[in-house]
């Protein structure tokens, strides 16, 4: 755990979040400003910095992240209707939290631009 991390303090309940998923391994929660009626985070309980900071070792993990945005998509009841999954990486990218996360976005119409 990196202890000035944010989303690390989440994951271990140092600070509050409203947590709608967890397990050894990962943690999804809602964003604190949500851009659509549906928007969690899901990321790793294990700090990585960011995307780019990925190792070969640890290329299974983006996949079991989708995995786990795809079920609480069914959840929330957005699998139907359509939904958005958005990882930011590094400034340009427009990562503000450096903590890997991805965000689930639905329940609304999405705009058509990425940026
Ligand atoms: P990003 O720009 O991809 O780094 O997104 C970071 C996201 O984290 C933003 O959508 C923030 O609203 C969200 N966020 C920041 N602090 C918190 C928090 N304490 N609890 C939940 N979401 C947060």
């Amino acid at each position: 755990m990196a202890e000035e991390c944010i989303f690390c303090r989440i994951a271990a309940g140092e600070i509050p979040g409203d947590i709608v998923y967890q397990d050894e391994e990962f943690v999804a929660f809602r964003d604190i400003a949500p851009q659509a009626p549906v928007h969690i985070l899901v990321i790793p309980r294990r700090h990585v910095s960011s995307l780019v900071d990925l190792t070969e070792q640890q290329q299974g993990l983006m996949g079991c992240i989708i995995t786990l945005a795809n079920k609480l998509a069914v959840e929330q009841q957005v699998d139907k209707s359509g939904y958005r999954l958005v990882l930011n990486c590094g400034v340009e990218g427009g990562q503000i939290v450096p903590h890997l996360h991805l965000h689930l976005i639905g329940g609304r119409r999405l705009s058509d631009q990425l940026g």
